[in-house]
Order: C-alpha cells, then structure tokens, then sequence
C-alpha cells in the first residue's frame, strides 16, 4: 500500500518510500472527526475510540505557572493506547473492502490495538512482536484472541517479516506508515483537541518513535487549515528518546544511520523509523521541534504526572510531558500548550516499577508501623 513507483528505490535499513496520504476532497460542515473519515459509518467497528477528555491538571499548572497547559488522554482508549484510532480506521476500511485477515507488526501497542479492535470488527488478526515487548501487550493481544508470532530480534525485523508475510500469504497489512489508514485514522485526536479547546492550540507534544502519530496530527490540523476553520498549523513538537532518536539526528545529518534504539520507552523504540520521511518533510514544512530526553527524565516526567495529576501514563507517553518540561524555558507561558499522552501506564508496569520503592517489609499488627521498630 506504498506508491508503487515512489517505493520500488526502498533501500534496506531505510524508511519506507512512497507512503501514502489520503486528502480532502470538496467541503465539509461537520464538527464531527467522524465525518472526516474516508469510509462510510456504516463500516465502523462498534467500539467507542476516541472522545479522550483533556485535562486541565490544577497541580502542574500552579506548580510551572503555565494556566494554559493540558494533557490529552488517550491512554483511556478501549485498548489503552491512540493506536485504537488507526486500527478503528484500517478495520472500517476492511470490512468496506471486504477483507477478513489484518496482518501487523509491532513494538506492541499497535498489536494489542489492532487484536482489539479487529474483535469488535470481527476481523481475524496476525501479530508479529519482538520478543521483548513488554508482556502485558502481549497477554492482552492474546486475550482479544490475535495470533502472535514473536520476531527473534526486534521491532524492526518484527516490520520485515510482517510484510513478507501478508505479501505471500494476502490479508491486509496494517504496518505504520506502510498502511495509509494509520496517518488517517490518528488525524482524529487534531480535530478533536480543536472541538475540545474550540481553538487551535500554540503547541502540541508527541512521543515519537515511526513518526505516524506526529504525521496524523499534522493531517488532522492540515483539513481544518483546508476548511478554513484554523488560521495556522501550531507549532509541534516531536519528542523522541535520546536512546531512540533517529529523527532527531536525520533532521540534523540529513540521513537515516540506522543505529540500534534502547530506551525505556519502548513504543518509540525504533532503528529506522518506517514514516521518517514524512515526518521530516512535515517537521520542515511547518516549522516543528524535535527534541530528545533521557531515560531518567522519561521516568521522571512519569512520574510526575501520577504523583501530581492522578494521571498514570507509560513512559512513551510520559516522553512528551518531559519534552514539555524541557522545552518550557523557550515558551511563552501564556500560550497554550497540549501534552498528548498517547499511553496508559498498565501497559508497562516493569518499567514504571524502576522509579518506586516497593515495600518488602510485611506486618501482622499496627503496632509494627505505629513504633516503627522502636520500644
Ligand atoms: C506508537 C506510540 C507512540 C509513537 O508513535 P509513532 O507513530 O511510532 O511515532 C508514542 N506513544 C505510544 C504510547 C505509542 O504506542
């Protein structure tokens, strides 16, 4: 599902050519994300994705005296992640099409997502993982009944195999990037946040790993400036692992050196971004940041957000509040700022565990605690 022309100079160990973008024909009166979909409601899977609330966190806002700062929730998706608003998208497209087998690699949430959503959908799923996805994505795939092959290596050989095999054996391929209802489908949390705010916000930050999640927020944002409804493309900013940043450097170096990812966050944990292409060119087009964070401002940032917010968000999502955190000395702090947090925290817990002290002491009697050990 590339351009066949643009694809066939696809070297090895590079992003993907050719990806495609869906466009906006005509006009269009609704409000409605919905309405902005190129498949007919009466294809859509019957599971609520999407409608994610924007927080307004009291506590942070005091705290960094930002009064126009909000965190987006998408965590709160039936799967747990954004992901659900691709694979809502690529599973109407399915049934439109008449398709039964969606196949997919993926560092695990897309998975889980697409295990999902295809039951609601009543598609059947194929699921290549790396081995080291974190369980619980895994367990839950399986439980939505997805049959999983785990890749040797890693997320990107996990890509390879994916499309090797629904090339041989059919069904349709809902890689990132590689399938254009991924772009299209996650433009919906744009368009929402704008119904949300009723404005456009000055800044937007992502987690970034493939790159598809920042160009969807491009898209979305990009119809409403087609529409008229938005003056200008906020200023976005890609927030990537600095031991995962291979955006970041292409930006820089003007090439993709495939150097092997390892962070913490492992949703944007990615050696050769499949959709760096694209994110570049928007990055360039529309005047966005990248920025990179460190492990431990990962974890911090995590943090941060349960402990002040009631928000637990996985660490790839937590990134984006870290590149908040570290982007906010060259921000204006009136100017409205969304933090898009594309991840619950129960989707990895190992993770989340590496910044707590969990208690090893058991008691039988209050006593224990009340004197602490002291007569
Ligand atoms: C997939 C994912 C991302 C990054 O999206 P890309 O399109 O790969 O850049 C960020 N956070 C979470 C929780 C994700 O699952």
């Amino acid at each position: 599902m590339l351009c066949p022309e643009c694809s066939s100079t696809h070297e090895p160990g590079q992003p993907l050519s050719g990806v495609l973008e869906v466009e906006l024909k005509g006009t269009l009166s609704s409000q409605d994300p919905m309405d902005f979909l190129p498949v007919e409601r009466q294809f859509f899977p019957t599971i609520p994705v999407g409608n994610t609330p924007l927080w307004h966190p009291g506590n942070l806002l005091e705290k960094y005296a930002f009064p126009e700062l909000y965190l987006k929730d998408d965590g709160v998706n039936p799967t747990g992640s954004l992901k659900d608003r691709a694979s809502f998208l690529v599973a109407a497209f399915a049934r439109r099409h008449g398709l039964g087998e969606v196949v997919v690699a993926s560092t695990g949430n897309a998975g889980s997502s697409m295990a999902g959503v295809g039951a609601a959908a009543g598609l059947k799923v194929k699921l290549f993982l790396p081995k080291t996805a974190p369980p619980a994505k895994m367990i839950q795939a399986l439980q939505y009944g997805a049959d999983v092959v785990l890749a040797e290596k890693n997320y990107d050989q996990a890509f390879s195999l994916s499309l090797e095999y629904s090339q041989t054996r059919g069904g349709m391929n809902r890689n990132t990037a590689y399938n254009p209802m991924t772009i299209e489908g996650k433009k919906t949390v744009s368009l929402e946040l704008f119904n949300q705010l009723k404005k456009s916000p000055d800044h937007v930050f992502v987690g970034v790993g493939d790159g598809v999640i920042l160009s969807g927020i491009y898209k979305g944002f990009r119809d409403l400036l087609q529409l008229g409804r938005l003056a200008k493309i906020p200023v976005v900013h890609a927030i990537q692992a600095s031991g995962s940043s291979a955006i970041y450097r292409a930006l820089e170096s003007g090439v993709f050196d495939g150097r092997s990812a390892k962070t913490v966050a492992d949703s944007i944990s990615v050696d050769v971004p499949s959709n760096g292409r694209l994110a570049l060119k928007n990055l360039k087009a529309y005047n966005g940041r990248c920025v990179t964070v460190t492990d431990e401002e990962i974890l911090s940032a995590q943090k941060e957000l349960s402990s002040a917010c009631g928000l637990f968000s996985e660490p790839a999502a937590a990134a984006a509040y870290a590149g908040f955190l570290k982007q906010k000395p060259i921000l204006d702090s009136s100017e409205t700022c969304v933090v898009l947090l594309t991840g619950n925290g129960l989707k990895d817990i190992n993770s989340a565990a590496n910044n707590i002290v969990i208690p090893e002491k058991t008691i039988n009697s209050l006593d224990e605690i009340f004197y602490n050990g002291i007569a």
